[in-house]
């Protein structure tokens, strides 16, 4: 694997093969990174993994647009991980006139319009005794259940992209399991990286990709420095055996990240910001 700082406008085309391109490595509120979304790029194809509130302005530093994603995955409702779509939305209908994809169970673009989109993006226009709805910004693609246990498990393809989705448990921080969680999803990309996005410490959910997915390269993982809340605790990351934590890079981290060092403790490290990860390099 090559990771690469970017050094000029941000290109979605990567000829060698399979890459992510992290948008922002920081966790919800943090001041110092972007919000961790993740462009996902093999060879013309591309995926972005969730937009939050500073990923429009984000990809804009990047000398890019928000605009060019046309291919949308979104992992759970918080504003670090959707922020960005009413912006996507809205420029999608009316300055580029184009519905990009969004890769999306029914169950959860009905929470994402009706709890968080509809706000912003229903009430535009009327006509036929109609407001705008959710497929008149974005072209639904569904995933296929291809599992149910232990826990559910879909399948999409995007272009040359493989894409499994997998249910998680993120909030609230008294639910005990996935199954009494609110609706939160994580990726593995081409059965090799795996991203649980945000996710408080679930070894199950560790065990069961890893021995299902041998072919599992890296892992990208949620990490906050402190007990407790709705994340993986650093600490909780650390009880890992060796070669997991070998394989597994810290993403969604706080502004206090310079007193960790990872690699001590066994991990590949920090993920960083504005760098692509070429796993085929
Ligand atoms: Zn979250």
């Amino acid at each position: 694997m090559e990771i690469q700082q970017l050094d000029g406008p941000l290109d979605f085309q990567d000829n060698s093969g399979l890459s992510f391109f992290f948008v922002g490595v920081g966790s919800a509120f943090s001041k110092v990174h972007f919000q961790t979304n993740i462009l996902v790029c093999k060879g013309k194809d591309h995926l972005l993994i969730d937009c939050g509130t500073l990923c429009p302005y984000a990809l804009w530093k990047y000398g890019s647009s928000v605009t060019k994603i046309k291919n949308f995955l979104i992992t759970h409702s918080h504003a670090d991980h959707i922020g960005g779509l009413e912006e996507v939305a809205l420029m999608g209908r009316y300055v580029i006139k184009s519905r990009p994809k969004m890769i999306i169970t029914d169950d959860y673009k009905k929470i994402l319009w009706d709890q968080s989109l509809r706000g912003g993006n229903s009430y535009g226009e009327f006509a036929d005794g109609e407001y705008l709805r959710f497929d008149d910004y974005f072209e639904q693609v569904k995933p296929e259940v291809i599992a149910k246990k232990p826990r559910s498990l879909f399948h999409v393809q995007s272009g040359s992209i493989d894409i499994k989705m997998f249910r998680t448990k993120h909030i609230p921080d008294s639910a005990g399991s996935w199954r009494n969680s609110f609706y939160s999803c994580g990726v593995l990309i081409d059965e090799r990286i795996l991203f649980p996005s945000d996710t408080r410490f679930d070894k199950e959910l560790l065990d069961w990709m890893l021995a299902k997915y041998p072919t599992i390269e890296y892992i990208f993982h949620d990490c906050q420095f402190y007990p407790g809340g709705v994340h993986a605790y650093y600490e909780e990351l650390k009880t890992l055996p060796d070669n997991v934590r070998s394989k597994m890079y810290l993403c969604h981290y706080g502004d206090n990240f310079a007193s960790f060092k990872p690699e001590a403790d066994g991990f590949a490290g920090f993920a960083r910001q504005g760098v692509f990860y070429h796993f085929d390099k």
